[in-house]
């Protein structure tokens, strides 16, 4: 953010605002850790805050602190609409696109607040009065804990919003390994266990509440799984048929693409999830190196996200998806074998 946006926001927030804080659709740890310790540091700060989430999101975040005062679109629509409508201020969390709300999207095009978008994927779009971008950055909620630092207000920090904060920074960096963990995400990370982020506890609550029907998805998965080793790929397949068996729950499959990536030689591995009710093929996409599975997700996939974590969906059948796949993954010989 540069110093014009940080005088612009200083001056937004030194008056009282009505305030909505939205995360994407389907809401993973960084999206819901990032509104919510925004919310816990606005309503702080004197502020009317909400935050409405487009859908649903799991279980396993939903212990987060603040959890209880969040608004589903979906469930509390009217609320929500009157919320958005009402909002002085809208900042949009760990997205770059309206499109990536979902339903929402038409709402917040006809909202008449100034837009802050607080973000770490590639190619965000032009909507917002204030964009604070950087795709270097691990995590949104890194972002917001410097976002903070911005204001000089980090003394602001208690131990709801630094467990929030860690949560996302722990899940969207797969537990402090990937490329973009920096030492100044462990400065931060340190930073939020001083101000009572308790990290054994958060770790137990997000990895450790799997359900037997869970871990029986896993092993079918595990044994779907196709491995193309002349392209250094491997991809999993769950029908919904697979799915109703285990009794499928929503962020059940969570997790379930990286181990493609464990086996060694492949760099890039994906998982096909089969949603009947939308009529989709959800697809996660994951690489190691430079192999770009944002371009591959906008490419082929009408997706998209970092270089090494993206997601993308197809509208026709499983058959058809994985055929298409399997002919587009022939013109990537080269880029994956470089
Ligand atoms: P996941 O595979 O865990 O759903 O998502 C991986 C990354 O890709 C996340 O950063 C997520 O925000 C992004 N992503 C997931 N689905 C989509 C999509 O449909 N469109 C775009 N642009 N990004 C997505
Ligand atoms: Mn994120």
């Amino acid at each position: 953010m540069n110093s014009a946006d940080i005088t612009t926001v200083k001056s937004i927030l030194s008056q009282p605002q009505k305030i909505a804080i939205i995360p994407h659709r389907n809401p993973d740890g960084d999206a819901m850790g990032s509104c919510l310790a925004l919310y816990g540091f606005l309503k702080k700060r004197g502020h009317d805050v909400h935050v409405v989430a487009p859908n649903d999101y799991p279980k396993f975040l939903k212990w987060m602190p603040g959890n209880d005062t969040v608004i589903n679109f979906e469930r509390e629509n009217t609320k929500a609409k009157e919320v958005i409508n009402e909002a002085s201020v809208i900042f949009t969390l760990d997205f770059n696109d309206l499109s990536r709300v979902g339903q929402m999207e038409s709402v917040l095009h006809g909202a008449r607040a100034d837009f802050i978008m607080i973000d770490h994927h590639q190619q965000p779009s032009d909507y917002a009065m204030v964009t604070y971008s950087d795709v270097t950055m691990s995590s949104t909620c890194e972002m917001v804990y410097n976002f903070i630092d911005f204001l000089g207000e980090t003394d602001r920090i208690d131990a709801d919003m630094a467990t929030n904060l860690y949560t996302g920074i722990m899940t969207d960096t797969g537990s402090f390994k990937y490329r973009s963990t920096s030492s100044k995400t462990h400065r931060v990370v340190a930073e939020l266990i001083d101000k009572g982020a308790d990290n054994m506890a958060i770790h137990q609550e997000v990895f450790d509440t799997n359900s037997p029907s869970r871990l029986h998805l896993l092993g079918v998965a595990l044994s779907n799984m196709v491995i193309l080793p002349e392209y250094r790929t491997a991809y999993i397949t769950l029908t919904q048929d697979e799915l109703d068996r285990y009794d499928f729950k929503k962020g059940d499959t969570e997790g379930f693409v990286n181990y493609g990536l464990t086996l060694e030689g492949v760099i890039f591995a994906l998982i096909f999830i089969e949603n009947r009710e939308e009529g989709i093929i959800k697809i996660s996409l994951r690489s190691i190196g430079d192999f770009s599975v944002n371009e591959f997700a906008r490419a082929h996939f009408n997706g998209g996200g970092h270089t090494n974590a993206a997601g993308g969906r197809s509208e026709t059948s499983m058959e058809e998806t994985i055929s298409r796949f399997n002919d587009i993954l022939k013109t990537y010989k080269d880029k994956l074998n470089p």
